[in-house]
């Protein structure tokens, strides 16, 4: 993609109502743009990086079994009212009349909408397990919408929803999807820790929040310091390994980690002093286990092997997609702007002419340009008659991951420069090498 064809809109100053360093940086490099309290729109370059966290969700809910599908925004109240959550859902609800006078929302979430639609589909315990997910905007009236995308009022979720014949069946479901998350979240390049979160009326032990440490975190946080030694990949793991899923469920719970509404000091007092860690964190993904509580009310049976009806046991699994690209960017920055992950980054390579009145530098970086084009890696071409300060300037607020840095002074002993911009580590290379360099 070349600059001079973007729409990039790259702001020099902080913006003065951006209280946090991401949303200050996702107003400065041009990701989005709010166009209501709490609700933003994404701008080209917001949502490449969107779209990216979008896609190793998917791949990662595909992974562990679970199957996409697409559910509408709009929802009737009546299915609510089977349930009994319309009433006690609250003002956080986006409640709409549509021209007939009936009652409409706009969907903060879709277990009710789910179930019924299973509800006549599945008949036997033959039809169990299943794990079904979607992608879908989500709307819920913040009392404080605030901190970007953070909180927003419409923001992107990826919500998941299990049925298991039982409750063995369920925790296996759980325990998936565990292993899911610690895998999505170590693609992203970040590390989100597993929280034992406050499981509500059902009580047990399965939930879990998912949190990023960031000082700008909205939740106080407590954890062993044996967390960070975890192979959150667990390559060897498989989603058919029940044992391995038992096992890594019992390594999970066994290493201490909670937010302050779950935070136990007496477990706590007992870890030595050197293991405590404590700081914020952002929530970035939470597992939940309800049992029967949506099938019971509305009514989901299937018929058991014995020939009973049996209700099925239900969890449901969200991660803030939208949520992260402002979480990431907490993680990951510098006094410079964004330094994005690669597997997340809107390209990967950024191309700079220092010079773009000197002929030769412009050649180099048009061969150059295609050539990484061909070669499939994502390419920024800063092609603009600007100065090279402010090019330079703008690929470190932006944050790719490499930069190409084009001059007439390299070019005389034949190199250009090549910047990584995690490290700031800056070789000389031949134009021919580059592309060799960036795709081994
Ligand atoms: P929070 O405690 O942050 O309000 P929640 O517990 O109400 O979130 P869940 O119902 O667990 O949220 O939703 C699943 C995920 O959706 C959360 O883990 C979070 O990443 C994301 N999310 C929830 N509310 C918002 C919001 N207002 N803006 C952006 N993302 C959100
Ligand atoms: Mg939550």
């Amino acid at each position: 993609m070349r600059v001079s064809r973007c729409f990039l809109p790259v702001l020099k100053e902080s913006p003065a109502d951006a209280q946090i360093v991401s949303h200050k940086l996702m107003l400065r490099a041009g990701l989005v743009r709010q166009t209501a309290a709490g609700i933003y729109a994404w701008l080209p370059i917001g949502f490449r990086v969107l779209k990216k966290i979008e896609q190793i969700v998917r791949e990662e809910q595909d992974r562990a079994g679970a199957q996409e599908m697409l559910m509408p925004t709009i929802q009737s109240a009546d299915l609510w009212k089977e349930s009994g959550r319309y009433d006690a859902y609250g003002p956080e609800m986006l409640r709409i009349k549509d021209r007939h006078d009936r009652e409409m929302l706009y969907g903060p979430t879709n277990e009710e909408m789910l179930t019924a639609i299973v509800r006549d589909d599945l008949k036997s315990y033959r039809d169990l397990p299943r794990n079904l997910y979607h992608i879908q905007w989500k709307f819920r009236d913040e009392v404080r919408p605030r901190f970007g995308v953070m909180r927003g009022r419409e923001f992107l979720m990826k919500d998941a929803y299990s049925f298991d014949l039982d409750e063995e069946g369920a925790r296996l479901s759980y325990y998936r999807q565990l292993l899911a998350y610690l895998r999505t979240f170590q693609r992203m390049g970040i590390q989100a820790v597993p929280m034992k979160a406050d499981s509500g009326p059902i009580g047990g032990d399965l939930s879990h929040e998912f949190i990023v440490l960031a000082p700008t975190g909205e939740s106080e946080v407590f954890y062993d310091a044996a967390f960070e030694a975890i192979d959150w990949n667990q390559k060897h793991l498989d989603y058919t390994d029940e044992a391995g899923l038992h096992g890594l469920f019992a390594q999970v719970s066994a290493t201490y980690a909670a937010t302050d509404e779950t935070h136990d000091e007496a477990r706590w007092a007992e870890l030595p002093e050197e293991r405590r860690r404590t700081g914020r964190g952002i929530e970035v993904g939470h597992i939940f286990y309800f049992g029967d509580k949506y099938s019971a009310a509305m009514g989901l049976k299937v018929s058991g092997q014995d020939g009973n009806m049996v209700t099925p046991m239900m969890g449901s699994y969200g991660i803030g997609v939208s949520r992260l690209v402002g979480a990431i960017i907490e993680a990951s920055h510098d006094d410079a702007g964004i330094v994005w992950p690669e597997e997340v980054a809107p390209w990967q390579v950024g191309l700079v002419t220092m010079r773009a009145d000197d002929a030769t530098s412009v050649d180099v970086a048009e061969d150059l340009y295609a050539r990484l084009t061909a070669a499939g890696v994502e390419t920024l071409y800063d092609d603009r008659d600007e100065r090279g300060g402010v090019k330079l300037g703008s690929m470190d607020l932006i944050g790719l991951p490499w930069q190409v840095i084009i001059g007439p002074r390299g070019l005389a002993h034949g190199v250009v420069e090549l910047k990584n911009r995690r490290t700031g580590e800056k070789i000389e290379i031949s134009p021919d090498a580059v592309v060799g360099r960036l795709t081994s």
